[in-house]
């Protein structure tokens, strides 16, 4: 049997001209129990079947014992589900939700260097592991390369530069694939990596996570051209 839950949405933000954040406050529990990296599923009233109606998104915040998710929305042209969210969905609105589900998540006892790699709305599970590191500062180091197409695309910006100032362990770059701008790589997320491991894949794992274009290329070059196994490359696909 299914556990559905309701969620009722507590604030929203805009993060960049395309992506909000939404948090949603859950009902029935004081204490929504998740890992870093996994993903719910909503029930919208967009659509008469179930392939119509669900939709899932990664939770973007770390556990913290309490019952408040957040998640972070890309608004896709003519998407049905995403066009709900920011047409319809306002603080206030009750949204049908189940989860959570998948493991895309990092293993309990961290003895690996992590390389994650997102574009867009991908960085959501990064940040809710990198949040829940930083609160047991690890020993191994993560990086996360995340790619956007232009600076205002750029989501939890300040967040990131504040634990990349204030955790050794956590080191990131950021791709612009349309804009050219200090401190960030003009490109795509592909190059990244590919510069950086290229021999140097040993005691590292990959995560993935976004659209399959992008993770699709970036698995091929991570096993082709950096010859890494495939028990060291993990993804999320988000369509
Ligand atoms: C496990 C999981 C976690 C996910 N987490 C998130 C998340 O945290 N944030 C988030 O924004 N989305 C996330 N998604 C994607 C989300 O479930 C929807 O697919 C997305 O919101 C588009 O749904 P829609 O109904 O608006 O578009 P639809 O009407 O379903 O699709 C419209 C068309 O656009 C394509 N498309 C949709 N979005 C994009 C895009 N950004 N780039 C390229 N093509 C696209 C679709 O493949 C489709 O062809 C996740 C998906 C999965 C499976």
């Amino acid at each position: 049997m299914i556990q559905w839950y309701q969620g009722k949405v507590q604030g929203i933000l805009q993060e960049s001209p395309s992506v909000r954040r939404f948090f949603v406050e859950i009902q029935e529990t004081s204490h929504f129990n998740f890992k870093a990296g996994q993903f719910v599923t909503f029930d919208l009233p967009i659509g008469e079947k179930r392939m119509q109606r669900w939709r899932s998104y990664s939770i973007a915040n770390a556990p913290d014992g309490g019952n408040v998710i957040e998640l972070c929305i890309v608004h896709v042209e003519n998407g049905a589900a995403s066009t709900y969210f920011f047409e319809t969905v306002q603080v206030g609105t009750f949204l049908k939700f189940k989860g959570p589900d998948g493991a895309f998540c990092l293993p309990d006892k961290l003895n690996t260097h992590v390389v994650m790699i997102c574009t867009g709305t991908g960085i959501a599970p990064f940040r809710s592991m990198i949040l829940m590191l930083a609160k047991t500062h690890p020993s191994t180091n993560i990086h996360l390369i995340f790619g956007c197409r232009m600076e205002s695309d750029i989501l939890y910006r300040a967040e990131l530069d504040k634990l990349a100032q204030n955790c050794s362990w956590f080191t990131y770059d950021i791709c612009l694939s349309r804009e050219d701008l200090k401190g960030t790589r003009k490109g795509y997320v592909h190059q990244v990596y590919l510069e950086k491991y290229f021999g140097d894949t040993e005691n590292k794992r990959f995560y993935i996570c976004g659209w399959s274009k992008m993770v699709d290329e970036a698995v091929e070059n991570l096993i082709l051209k950096l010859g890494c196994d495939r028990s060291q490359v993990l993804y999320e696909l988000y369509g």
